[in-house]
């Protein structure tokens, strides 16, 4: 394993780039024979400084031949041990006269032994591969980079019990092969792509599976065949998936004018998967969590994300495949921009407001956290050790907030211009951000230039807005900073008024344009804006809809917040005054009682609102509070989030039981009911809190449910009490799904999340034991062993530390199977940031355990060497 830091900077093209590659999979059952034939040309056109070698990556590949030929003159073996840079690579040089190579190689690889979910491996006797970002290299020796886009061609040959043969593209070929007494032992397919890609969006799967097919008619006509594979019994749970397929499909069409480009779209579900999900070109590989659902064995929460990540990887298909990126830096390039589109999608799929409001929950609760801590980094990093260590929230989820903002800017239309440039200039391409903000100017007509600073600034900017007011007339001074320093973003700040009688009113400001929302791009370090053409007292709503991604503190007062609250027709600020409005009673326990009162109103007046309302019910997030205070303790703040729910529900008892009860006799199975069960949920879990009577009856009832969500709502609001009942209903729920793997991950969650007297941790331990879990399936890890960090604060967080040692001692043993899996599983044990001392030293203790009796993974020790740093 070669530790090495890889900069954006030192980005170099190769000079020969392979055009072509034949692979040739003979799947035996405990090894796999994989024959390549790649074809390189020098690469023309370039004016970086060129290495006259030819660069070939290879992790664990027994070697059995490798053979070269130049210019199509005769092949001949060449002995690769003199070859090696260092273990994983290998660089042969070429004369300077040549014009073509060719490389043959036959590898031999063993899936079975593959824990790593890289690679080919194995999965419930099904073999599959994850070849993002550097998968590939441990099935073949190839240059394993974005930037070599090659057409592929491949033959994949198994035992006839593996029905399905996949690979990416068009089915070019297939038949069967006797034994000596002429009966049919084996057979094989061949596959070919005809648009050139990187390495990273090869796929195959070999398995027993089921199909379950569909068509999809484009807006060109073109008949699109789809089809969703799983394991022998899961047919019966993909109609969803597939229907979302569809929308999604019809969507990009509408929204972008992009098409499918191949005749088949196929989806495998598989149960071993360190992702959600992998958009390998026609041929997407998904965590099967994110597949197989139905009402019966999915939460309302699982089918939406469904929708998303199915959308999400065949949005992929242009942003990302047929536009590609040139270096792993520019991983925000196709992942922010993806998750831009997804998240429209949803938006338009289902609520605008609550959709945006769930990001910025997102955002907030994991992105921020994130970049406050020690792998704080810009969205398009500078260096890494491990890329896979940068397939973060940040990349992603802020990644998608650069872009909407862009969208924002350029409005709808030069938005949608810009990006049909992005494809006029760029299809087929693998190319960097500078690339696409390059497009989009051209294709607006409008200077993107300023936004350029987000792609490469880390932390989250703080925009602070103090108010002047006069009669009629407002005098707004903001600034900005950075990690305490100041900063010159461009940020842009939505604004509205709303007037004493909850109207909107229109303004202007610096004496232009007078208009009911304004957009001010603020791009100083100070401004002073000046907000005139109204008459009387107005509170202003800013940031309206979450305008960018930043942390707002302003001077608006209690009063104020409860003003918009009530009368703003921006979900996202109503949402935020009221998440404003719940910090504050950190500091003021009074404003408990204020909240109440509004919030007891609101739910009345806003019931037929239901998934809005549940917004409104949801406390900013742990982290939200610890920030508010420099120096923290996750107890101490667990303990008081929780003190100012019980207070609340104690304030609103009689109305939330009411309302409860209301839901519950109101057809609350219904499939169209989401949001009403949202709100159910809520109210349940506010109400248990206090030991309302009335609501453990009812979560009780619903625990037993045939819908998954009523029945995870009835049992998750049980299990706050951490007793035997809880413990019962859980039986009972076991022993229902006790042959569904995917909902027993369900069950490990609730399990996991338990702290029952006299057990405490034990009991969590003795959850990797259960027949039920497994190891090597990075789904039943996070279930437990995440589960347990996010939400059994008081275990996880005790004060002996025996909780950050089951932590540290699970990471290492994962480590030594799945680096990936033991990267992610140690982050919760890192955020330490702005904890007391004594805290602080009890995590870092935890995580320099981890590293003290082995040698640690590239993935892991990145991560804790910058923890400890
Ligand atoms: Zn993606």
């Amino acid at each position: 394993m070669s530790t090495l830091i890889k900069k954006r900077e030192s980005y170099n093209p190769l000079l020969w780039l392979p055009k072509t590659i034949n692979l040739d999979f003979k799947i035996f059952e405990h090894y796999t024979l994989v024959n390549s034939n790649i074809i390189f040309y020098k690469n023309t056109f370039s004016d970086f400084k060129l290495e006259s070698s030819i660069e070939l990556n290879g992790i664990d590949l027994e070697t059995l031949s490798f053979q070269i030929s130049l210019d199509d003159k005769p092949f001949h073996e060449i002995d690769i041990n003199k070859k090696f840079i260092n273990d994983e690579l290998i660089s042969i040089s070429i004369p300077d006269d040549v014009l073509k190579v060719n490389i043959l190689s036959k590898v031999k690889i063993l899936p079975k032994k593959n824990s790593s979910l890289e690679g080919l491996y194995e999965s419930n006797q099904m073999f599959c591969t994850q070849c993002e970002p550097e998968g590939f290299r441990k099935i073949t020796w190839f240059t394993d980079r974005p930037d070599c886009l090659a057409v592929f061609k491949v033959r994949v040959e198994a035992p006839l019990l593996f029905s399905s043969l996949l690979s990416n593209g068009n089915l070019i070929n297939k038949g069967v092969i006797n034994d000596d007494n002429n009966n049919p032992i084996r057979h094989f397919k061949t596959w070919e792509d005809p648009f050139p890609k990187p390495s990273y969006l090869f796929a195959l799967v070999v398995g027993c599976l089921e199909l379950s097919s569909s068509t999809f008619i484009t807006a060109s006509k073109k008949i699109i065949n789809l089809e969703i594979y799983t394991e022998i019994g899961n047919k019966h749970l993909t109609s969803h998936a597939m229907i979302s397929l569809k929308k999604a499909m019809e969507w990009d069409e509408k929204k972008y004018g992009l098409e499918y480009d191949l005749k088949c779209f196929m989806i495998v579900a598989v149960s071993h998967f360190n992702m959600g999900a992998m958009e390998n070109k026609g041929l997407n590989i998904f965590n099967s969590k994110f597949i197989l659902a139905d009402p019966s064995t999915a939460s309302d929460a699982d089918l939406n994300n469904i929708e998303a990540i199915v959308a999400h990887e065949y949005f992929h298909n242009w942003t990302g495949n047929r536009v590609t990126c040139r270096d792993w830096f520019q991983l925000t390039l196709k992942e922010g921009l993806t998750v831009f589109r997804d998240q429209e999608f949803t938006a338009d799929m289902n609520n605008k407001g609550v959709k945006r409001i769930q990001d910025v929950m997102l955002l907030r609760s994991i992105q921020f956290p994130e970049d406050a801590g020690s792998n704080s980094h810009a969205i398009r990093p500078d260096e890494y050790i491990e890329i896979n260590n940068f397939y973060t929230p940040t990349v992603y989820e802020k990644g998608a907030e650069v872009i909407r903002m862009i969208y924002n800017y350029l409005g709808e239309d030069l938005y949608r211009k810009g990006i049909d440039k992005y494809f006029q200039l760029f299809d087929g391409k693998a190319v960097t951000c500078e690339n696409f903000l390059e497009a989009l100017q051209i294709g607006s007509n409008l200077d993107l230039s300023l936004f350029k600073k987000w792609y490469s600034q880390s932390g989250t900017p703080e925009l602070t807005i103090k108010r002047v007011i006069d009669i009629n007339k407002i005098t707004l001074n903001i600034m900005q900073s950075v990690n305490k320093k100041i900063s010159d973003l461009p940020i842009p700040i939505k604004i509205s008024l709303i007037n004493q009688n909850g109207h909107l009113v229109k303004f202007s400001i610096n004496k232009l344009d007078l208009k009911y929302e304004h957009v001010l791009l603020f791009t100083k370090n100070t401004a002073k804006i000046i907000l005139t053409g109204f008459k009387g007292s107005v509170t202003p709503s800013i940031l309206r809809g979450f305008s960018a991604p930043v942390k707002l503190n302003t001077d608006l007062s209690i009063s104020e917040y409860i003003h918009i609250l009530s009368h703003d027709n921006d979900a996202f600020n109503k949402w935020d005054a009221i998440q404003n409005l719940y910090l504050s009673c950190a500091f003021n326990k009074e404003n408990i009682t204020l909240i109440t009162n509004v919030l007891g109103k609101f739910l009345l007046e806003n019931i037929n609102n239901p998934s809005l309302i549940s917004c409104l019910l949801e406390l900013p997030s742990r982290t939200a509070f610890e920030n508010l205070y420099e120096f923290s303790d996750p107890i101490e703040i667990y303990t008081l989030r929780l003190d100012i729910m019980k207070k609340i529900s104690l304030n609103l008892q009689e109305i939330f039981e009411k309302i409860a009860h209301n839901l519950i006799n109101n057809n609350i199975e219904n499939s169209e009911k989401k949001g009403e069960r949202a709100l159910l949920n809520k109210i349940l879990y506010f109400l248990i809190l206090i030991k309302s009577k009335i609501a453990t009856q009812l979560a009780q009832n619903i625990s037993i449910s045939d819908n998954m969500t009523l029945c995870l709502i009835g049992l998750n609001s049980l299990s706050l009490n951490n007793d035997q009942n809880s413990l019962k209903y859980l039986n009972k729920f076991y022993l229902k799904w006790i042959n569904n793997s995917l909902v027993l991950e369900k069950w490990f969650e609730m399990m996991s999340r338990l702290n029952l007297k006299d057990e405490g941790i034990n009991f969590v331990k003795n959850l990797l034991n259960h027949e039920a879990f497994d190891f090597k399936n990075p789904n039943k890890l996070r279930s437990v062993l995440g589960t347990f960090q996010r939400d059994n604060i008081l275990l996880f967080h005790a004060n002996d530390s025996s909780g950050y040692e089951f932590l540290a001692e699970q990471v290492a043993l994962i480590d030594d199977k799945n680096p990936q899996a033991a990267a992610r599983l140690v982050l919760p044990l890192t955020r330490f940031a702005n904890y007391k001392q004594s805290r602080k030293n009890k995590m870092k203790e935890a995580l320099s355990q981890i590293s003290q009796n082995k040698t640690l993974s590239n993935d892991l020790s990145e991560i804790i060497t910058k923890a400890l740093q």
